[in-house]
C-alpha cells in the first residue's frame, strides 16, 4: 500500500485546528487505498495550539506532531514537515484554516496516481482579503513574474508531491525558500486544478505585513539578479544625463550665457543622491541574502520533547 503524508503547518490556531482536523479527517478515512498519516508541524505557537492537538493524537492514530522550537515561518515549517516525510511516496501540503479545502483531497490523489508528479491547486477566486492586499498581490506577482520567467499567478502552497519531487526540493541547498516559485523552478510533470478561497474564523491573517514584504523581497532576491544588472543600467543612465547636462553648462560658459544655476545643482544632488541610494539598497539587499545563507543555521530546530511522531515514517 502506497503511503502519503499531509502536512499542516499550524501557527496559533487554537480557536479552529480540532474542528478543522475532524473535517480534513473524514475526506481522508474515504481514500482508503493509501495509508495516510497526517503531521502536523508546529511553528512555535504561543497560544494552546499544541495542547489541543496533543489531546486530539491520542485518540487518533494517524495523527503526529512535529514541533518547532519556535516560529520559524511558514516556509521554514514546510520544509520541516517534507524532510520528515521523505520516505512516504507522496506529501499533500496543506493550511490549517480550511482555507485549501479539503474536499480536493482525492481529486488531487486521482491524478497523482495518473502520473503527475506534482498536483497543484490554484486559487481561481481569492476569498475575502482587503482591497489594498488584493493590488499588492497582483502588482507583486506582475514583477516576480516578469524578473523571474516563473509564472506563479494563483498558485497556492496547496500542493501534492510526489516522493521524488519531495527528494529534490529536500536536496536543494538553500535555507531561504519559496516554495511555490521552487516547486515550479524544479519543473516535474505538474496537473493544476482550481478552487475558491473560503472565508476562514481567523479575525486576521498571521503573516504581519513587514513580514509579507520581507518575504516578496526575499522571493524575488532568491530567484533572479536582474536589480543588481539594474543598478549597473541605473549607473548608465546617470552618466548619459551627466553628460549632457555637463556638456550644456560648458557651452554657456564658453559662450558667456553661465547664470547662478543654483536650483540645477540642487536638484542634481538629489537626483545622483537617490539613485545612488536606491543602488546600494538593492546591493545591500542581496549581500544581506549572500550573509544569512553563507552562516548556513538550519532552516528550522525540532523540539523533540513537545514532538510526537509515534511510527511516523521518516
Ligand atoms: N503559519 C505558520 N507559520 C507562520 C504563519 C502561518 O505555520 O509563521 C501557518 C498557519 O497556521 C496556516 C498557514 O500557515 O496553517 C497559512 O497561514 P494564514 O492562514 O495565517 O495565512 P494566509 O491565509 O493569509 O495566507
Ligand atoms: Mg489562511
Amino acid at each position: 500500500m502506497k503511503s502519503l503524508a499531509i502536512i499542516i503547518p499550524v501557527f496559533n490556531e487554537e480557536y479552529s485546528i480540532i474542528g478543522n482536523l475532524s473535517r480534513i479527517i473524514s475526506v481522508v478515512q474515504s481514500l482508503t487505498e493509501l495509508s495516510i498519516n497526517i503531521l502536523l508541524v508546529d511553528d512555535g505557537s504561543t497560544d494552546a495550539t499544541v495542547q489541543l492537538i496533543r489531546g486530539f493524537i491520542s485518540k487518533e492514530k494517524n495523527l503526529h506532531l512535529l514541533c518547532l522550537t519556535r516560529n520559524f515561518g511558514k516556509e521554514a515549517a514546510i520544509y520541516a514537515g517534507l524532510t520528515f516525510a521523505k520516505k512516504c511516496d507522496a506529501a499533500i501540503v496543506m493550511d490549517g484554516d480550511l482555507q485549501h479545502p479539503p474536499s480536493l483531497l482525492p481529486e488531487m490523489v486521482r491524478l497523482w496516481q495518473q502520473g503527475y508528479d506534482v498536483v497543484e491547486a490554484c486559487k481561481s477566486s481569492r476569498g475575502p482579503e482587503t482591497r489594498a492586499k488584493g493590488v499588492m498581490v497582483r502588482l507583486y506577482t506582475l514583477l516576480f513574474e516578469s524578473l523571474t520567467r516563473l509564472g506563479i499567478k494563483n498558485h497556492s502552497d496547496f500542493k501534492l508531491l510526489d516522493k521524488k519531487v519531495i527528494e529534490a526540493y529536500c536536496r536543494l541547498p538553500e535555507r531561504e525558500r519559496f516554495f511555490r516559485g521552487l516547486i515550479n523552478w524544479l519543473h516535474f510533470s505538474t496537473a493544476q486544478i482550481s478552487f475558491d478561497v473560503p472565508a476562514t474564523d481567523k479575525k486576521t491573517s498571521s503573516w504581519k505585513k513587514w513580514t509579507l514584504i520581507k518575504y516578496a523581497i526575499s522571493s524575488i532576491v532568491s530567484f533572479t539578479s536582474f536589480p543588481l544588472h539594474l543598478v549597473t543600467a541605473l549607473g548608465g543612465l546617470t552618466f548619459l544625463v551627466s553628460v549632457v547636462i555637463g556638456g550644456i553648462a560648458l557651452v554657456d560658459k564658453i559662450s558667456g550665457k553661465a547664470i547662478g544655476g543654483f536650483t540645477t545643482v540642487i536638484l542634481l544632488l538629489l537626483f545622483i543622491g537617490s539613485v545612488l541610494m536606491f543602488s546600494l539598497g538593492i546591493i545591500g539587499i542581496y549581500i544581506a541574502g549572500m550573509y544569512d545563507e553563507l552562516k548556513h543555521r538550519p532552516a528550522f530546530i525540532v523540539n523533540e520533547k513537545e514532538s510526537f511522531l509515534g511510527d511516523f515514517r521518516q
